[in-house]
């Protein structure tokens, strides 16, 4: 048997991480190969972008594609919670370094979007085919790839784990940390000819709290809706019959979304995703590195999953494309890759965290301009966190945060539940 072509990278998997590392690289003239188990278009959760991932698009050369499928566009979201009746539309800001608008997409039209992009700048794009094992030397990197029940070896100077949520590296070779108290389970589909906003506002995600989680209603174009229930774990260990009808009762109880749905048509199955915030580890080694979900992943509250994964594979092309420059590939060389995923993570983790403290959920539904506030939760919401933060937006979040711990006490002395719906 012939020895495999060797490529500078392989990449493994073609969602939004894996296309985009790979696209950037193939810009800088990388030879790249990419391994993708499934055959596209398929159905993925994930589908409320941030407006600071439009910039990215642009880098890539591929926003003009993207806004000509008339992907439904959103200003802004908005919250209600149940219990208490708060209700606010945060709008994205103008003036920033991204605009202040950004897309709903069907991640199976999308995510097609990105890899066929990633295939014209050059990509070698594999699919299906399932990545087996990897082995490091010092020379490089081999990949036995299984496709069509035919297995073939694979050859790279380096290897980047974009396998999502799966986790190639950190199953196999690493560890993954769940983070407590968020084994969340989530139920989610696809319903035609549900409840529209009035224009400007029909294309704005909607969050709904209510007692047993909250609902996620993103208005797609052409009529299409997703609608998803993030449950608490004990909701779902005290429901004893079939997923399906736990997600009809979880709408039953969330009368924003019953009412929304009143008429409306399921047009998919009822998906589902359990136990998603994690942390994993290693994220870098000598001649590997991580992008998107394989990293980690927190809650989907507020949509930044495909922003990280986009944002940490253009960083992680730039770092790879200077390590291929001079040929090393030591951990180290990737340190500060990792740095600045981490930096662009916390903020996300740091308010989920607080999400679910009625307290911090309270003054965020009341939020104020004072000091700041709302700029600074509207910049780490639109995804700003990886540009790094200025010191003002740090000041007004500590002093939102502050807010909140005083608010606890306030909701105490008044007899009012305090207790995180973290811990439920
Ligand atoms: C309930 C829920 C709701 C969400 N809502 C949002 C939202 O509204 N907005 C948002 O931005 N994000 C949302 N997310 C997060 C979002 O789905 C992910 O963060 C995003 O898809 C990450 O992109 P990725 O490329 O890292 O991983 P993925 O998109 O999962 O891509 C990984 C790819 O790797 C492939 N693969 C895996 N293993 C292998 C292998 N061994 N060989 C070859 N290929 C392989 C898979 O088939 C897959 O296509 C949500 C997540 C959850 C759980």
């Amino acid at each position: 048997m012939s020895a495999p072509e060797r490529y500078d990278v392989i990449v493994v998997g073609g969602g939004p991480a894996g296309s985009t590392t790979a696209a950037f690289l193939a810009k800088a003239g990388r030879r790249v190969l990419l391994f993708e188990r499934e055959a596209f278009p398929r159905f993925h959760v994930g589908e409320s972008l941030l407006p600071s991932t439009l910039p990215i698009f642009d880098r890539l050369g591929v926003h003009a594609t993207l806004a000509e499928r008339g992907f439904q566009v959103k200003h802004g979201a908005a919250f209600h919670d149940q219990e208490s009746g708060l209700e606010h539309t945060f709008y994205f800001l103008k003036d920033k370094p991204w605009p202040s608008y950004a897309y709903q997409v069907p991640r199976a039209e999308f995510d097609t979007i990105l890899l066929e992009h990633a295939t014209k700048l050059g990509v070698d794009v594999r699919q299906p085919a399932t990545v087996e094992s990897v082995a490091f030397d010092a020379e490089g990197v081999s990949a036995t790839v299984e496709s069509h029940g035919q297995r073939a070896a694979a050859r790279g100077r380096f290897l980047v784990d974009a396998s999502g949520r799966a986790g190639l590296l950190s199953v196999r070779v690493g560890r993954r940390e769940r983070v407590p108290n968020l084994g969340k389970v989530a139920l989610f589909a696809h319903f035609g000819g549900a409840w529209r906003a009035p224009a400007p506002d029909e294309g704005n995600i909607r969050i709904y709290v209510f007692e047993d989680g909250w609902f996620w209603w993103i208005p797609l174009a052409g009529a299409r809706t997703s609608v998803g229930c993030v449950m608490h774990a004990r909701t779902v260990r005290e429901w004893g019959g079939p997923l399906d009808a736990l997600y009809a009762e979880m709408i039953r109880r969330c009368r924003r979304v019953a009412e929304g749905l009143r008429g409306a048509e399921r047009l998919t199955p009822v998906h589902t995703e359990a136990n998603f915030a994690y942390r994993n580890a290693p994220v870098v080694g000598d001649r590997f590195l991580a992008v998107g979900d394989a990293v980690a992943f927190v809650d989907p509250i507020f949509s930044g999953g495909v922003h990280i994964a986009m944002q940490s594979a253009e960083l992680a092309a730039h770092a790879i494309d200077r390590a291929l420059g001079d040929g090393r590939f030591e951990a180290q060389r990737f340190a500060a890759y990792e740095r600045r995923v981490w930096r662009g993570l916390r903020p996300f983790f740091k308010f989920i965290h607080k999400y679910y403290e009625p307290a911090f959920l309270e003054l965020f539904l009341k939020p104020r301009g004072a000091f700041g506030m709302i700029d600074a939760v509207l910049s780490v919401l639109s995804g700003g966190a990886f540009l790094g933060m200025r010191w003002r937006t740090r000041a007004s979040l500590a002093l939102l945060f502050a807010l909140a711990r005083a608010n606890v006490w306030v909701r105490r002395r008044a007899g009012r539940p305090v207790e995180s719906r973290l811990e439920w």
